[in-house]
């Protein structure tokens, strides 16, 4: 039994917010206001999350690690259906998510197997804003955009009080003292447990690389083959291992998720998974996991706040990104009627909602003081395939990208976790 794929218009809608822990709150139910329909109205998250999957994983390699959000690793591990094993490899294939997968399998015959087990036949959440940065330190920490302070593409520099960026943190602060949690690689090789990353030479040391996934002995590989085979060797010796694929988000970004290059980017992928599982030492686990998903938007129905006086007035700065917006009021504005002129104006378009409705929506999970200053007062969750930018700071080029991500939408949110005990 597989299930099935939802039509489009319901995979654009909106999910209930994920909830972090061990188990799913039942009592917080579904969240997604009028005038929207929830795709679906099932709790998210717990440990069906993408904080979930490296605790998970340093209980099925016998070194149980617990994080703010998360204290009973074993059982996360039994929740995702992660075996116990010598060694563990996760793989981390940027923008390939759950849907985008289920509804391109014909051209990725490895997963596609692997998606017969019902046990993987599931999605599991990830964070919000569903965005790069924002997952990589949720993942690498096992906690919550709230807690490592890595809340979405652009954010406010407390330190500057200017919008700085989180991928190659331009204008941002350092990587180590923006994000503080000890990520789970720290702490797995401060027990002793080998830890083991690769990916491009280039991001060994990349701002992102040092604040979200630091710990790790990196090792830099620049061609596909050469990626799979290292990781597949370090996992000769018992441990985590942890590799990263880009293409399919950036080919995504540039061609659309549903471009013959998409397809082909995935085709490729699927052909270095099962490389990777050939080469594998017997008594590895295999884990395929995403940071999001990706829609294809329609650029007519993209607002430019630039030229929106009703949107503009009271706005200092915007952050996030066009599908998830920061919106930061300016000195002495009213929050509350910035926020009803957005509605008014968002109407069926967007999802508003104050920084401290989000909060208490449990949006970025629990959040620290130091998160709270990066946080816009705005945040504005685009609907459907709408897009929200801002011409006066956003190039040219990030306007009109045809494949993008950040929203709460199913099919943004939704990911694959799949396991393949070798
Ligand atoms: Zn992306």
């Amino acid at each position: 039994m597989s299930i099935d794929v939802p039509d489009m218009a319901t995979l654009l809608q909106f999910v209930p917010t994920a909830q972090y822990g061990d188990t799913i709150d039942q009592m917080r139910g579904c969240d997604v206001p009028a005038p929207f329909t929830p795709a679906d109205t099932a709790p998210r998250g717990g440990a069906l999350h993408l904080s979930s999957v490296l605790p998970a994983l340093s209980a099925a390699i016998g070194a149980p690690t617990t994080t703010a959000v998360h204290k009973e690793p074993a059982e996360l591990a039994a929740a995702l259906g992660i075996p116990e094993a010598r060694s563990a490899i996760v793989v981390l294939v940027d923008g390939l998510g759950f849907w985008n997968l289920k509804m391109s399998l014909g051209h990725a015959p490895y997963l596609r197997a692997l998606l017969h087990d019902a046990a993987n036949d599931r999605p599991i959440s990830t964070c919000s804003p569903s965005t790069t940065a924002a997952a990589m330190a949720t993942f690498g920490t096992g906690t919550c955009p709230g807690l490592t302070s890595m809340t979405g593409y652009t954010q406010r520099n407390p330190l500057t009080d200017e919008i700085c960026q989180l991928i190659q943190f331009r204008g941002a602060p350092h990587p180590e003292e923006l994000q503080r949690v000890e990520t789970v690689f720290e702490k797995l090789a401060a027990q002793d447990v080998r830890v083991t990353s690769v990916g491009l030479t280039r991001f060994m040391a990349s701002p992102l690389t040092r604040a979200a996934l630091r710990g790790a002995h990196y090792i830099g590989k620049d061609n596909p083959l050469g990626r799979v085979r290292a990781a597949a060797d370090s996992a000769k010796e018992p441990g985590l291992t942890y590799l990263y694929l880009r293409d399919i988000d950036k080919t995504g970004h540039a061609e659309g998720w549903r471009s013959e290059q998409w397809t082909t980017t995935l085709e490729k992928i699927d052909g270095q998974l099962e490389t990777l599982r050939r080469l594998a030492p017997h008594g590895t686990v295999i884990v395929v996991v995403a940071d999001h998903g990706m829609v294809a938007i329609d650029l007519e129905r993209q607002i430019d706040v630039a030229a929106e006086p009703q949107l503009l007035d009271g706005v200092r700065m915007i952050g996030g990104e066009p599908r998830s917006v920061m919106v930061y009021a300016a000195d002495g504005a009213d929050v509350d009627m910035l926020a009803a002129r957005w509605r008014a104006r968002l109407d069926g378009l967007a999802w508003v909602r104050t920084k401290n409705e989000a909060i208490d929506a449990g949006f970025y999970g629990p959040v620290s003081e130091e998160t709270r200053q990066v946080l816009g007062d705005l945040v504005v969750e685009a609907a459907d395939d709408v897009t929200i930018v801002y011409s006066r700071t956003q190039n040219e080029l990030a306007m009109a990208m045809p494949g993008v991500h950040g929203s709460q939408t199913m099919l943004e949110m939704d990911i694959p976790c799949i396991i393949d005990m070798v």
